[in-house]
């Protein structure tokens, strides 16, 4: 079955073209990071109009460097949610224009499910697993049951890690999106600036970085006013070091807690070399799956691949209907 997949939820512009939930026949993604770099994040009605501008564009050389032609395309998917809203609308509105043009079928895919199966591209994810899933807009451990069973076990009560990143990476006078270049200057540093991690009542599975973020916001501003440099590669690999620290220990316990083959982590975040290190070298029981980095951040491959799983079990609504705007999938999962 080959899908059409549209993702325009934030500030990549992506169409895909995916064979059977696995096989990307084509790919692209344009990004518009060097637009919103001036401005030290996504601006919303820039982005949108990006998606406007480039939309078809992406459309017409997704389907030629599939080769396919377009009666060989069986079925439309598109990010529905969760995302900005101008930004989707694009997405949606091209989506759904296409497939009534062309008589196919459509389907709305939620974004962070996406973000989880673009690990099912170049792995195969085997059930019951778990998934930290990490990104601009979330963080959550889930517990993948099957196809799209997902149970929420712990969430963030405050700022995602992604969003961390890129707020820490502007105190430090960085460039955006602050998550790689943290990343990367943290291997030149040291963890010497004795940051919080925030683990929370015991056992929690939920998250906290703001307040890791607002020591960094501190200590900067103090520094400042006492005309004292801050070391940056040692405050990048502090905070890595810290949220690091808290993201691998909360997903040892998810494992420790529930009976499960597979480890999956998923979102921009999981581009993090850090993090992909340390999950293989501190879960060794259990096999890892991390999405190529070009499947991390966001793309419609990974849109095509879990349409292609969503389909089999929930089929497409009969008359184009997307039934809105989705916002976050999940149900929460006590466990002890
Ligand atoms: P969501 O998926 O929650 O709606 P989003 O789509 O904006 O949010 P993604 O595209 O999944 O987020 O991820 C972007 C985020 O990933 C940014 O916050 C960016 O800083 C972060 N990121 C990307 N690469 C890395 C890295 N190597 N280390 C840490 N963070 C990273
Ligand atoms: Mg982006
Ligand atoms: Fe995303």
């Amino acid at each position: 079955m080959n899908i059409l997949a549209v993702e325009s939820s934030c500030d990549e512009t992506s169409v895909a073209i995916v064979k059977d939930g696995k096989e990307v026949l084509s790919h692209i993604v344009l990004s518009q990071i060097d637009i919103h770099k001036v401005f030290g994040g996504v601006v919303p009605e820039i982005a949108s109009r990006n998606h406007v501008i480039h939309m078809t564009r992406v459309f017409d050389q997704a389907i030629k460097d599939s080769k396919l032609s377009i009666d060989e395309i069986d079925l439309v998917a598109v990010t529905q949610g969760p995302g900005l809203i101008g930004s989707l609308l694009v997405g949606i509105n091209a989506a759904t224009a296409f497939a009534f043009a062309n008589g196919k079928k459509i389907i709305g895919v939620n974004h962070l499910i996406g973000h989880i199966y673009a690990a099912n591209i170049e792995h195969t994810i085997e059930f019951p697993a778990i998934a930290l899933l990490v990104s601009g807009g979330h963080t959550e451990l889930l517990y993948l049951k099957d196809h799209m069973d997902f149970k929420m076990l712990g969430t963030t009560l405050d700022d995602a890690v992604g969003e961390a990143y890129d707020k820490v990476a502007r105190t430090l006078g960085l460039d955006y999106p602050g998550g790689p270049i943290i990343d990367k200057l943290s291997l030149l540093g040291k963890d010497t600036y004795n940051l919080p991690r925030a683990y929370l009542e015991k056992d929690s599975l939920n998250f906290s970085f703001s307040g890791l973020k607002s020591s960094v916001i501190n200590i900067v501003h103090n520094a400042n006013q006492k005309n004292e440099e801050i070391r940056v590669n040692d405050m990048c690999a502090s905070f890595q070091a810290s949220v690091l620290d808290v993201l691998v220990d909360k997903t040892k316990l998810a494992c420790q807690k529930l009976d499960v083959k597979q480890v999956i982590i998923a979102g921009g975040v999981a581009a993090n070399k850090g993090l992909r290190a340390r999950i293989k070298e501190e879960i060794k029981d259990k096999e890892i799956l991390i999405p190529d980095m070009k499947y991390c951040t966001d793309n419609a491959a990974m849109i095509g691949a879990a349409a292609y799983y969503q389909y089999q079990k929930q089929g497409a609504h009969p008359n184009y209907l997307l039934g809105g705007l989705s916002t976050i999938a999940f149900e929460t999962m006590e466990i002890k």
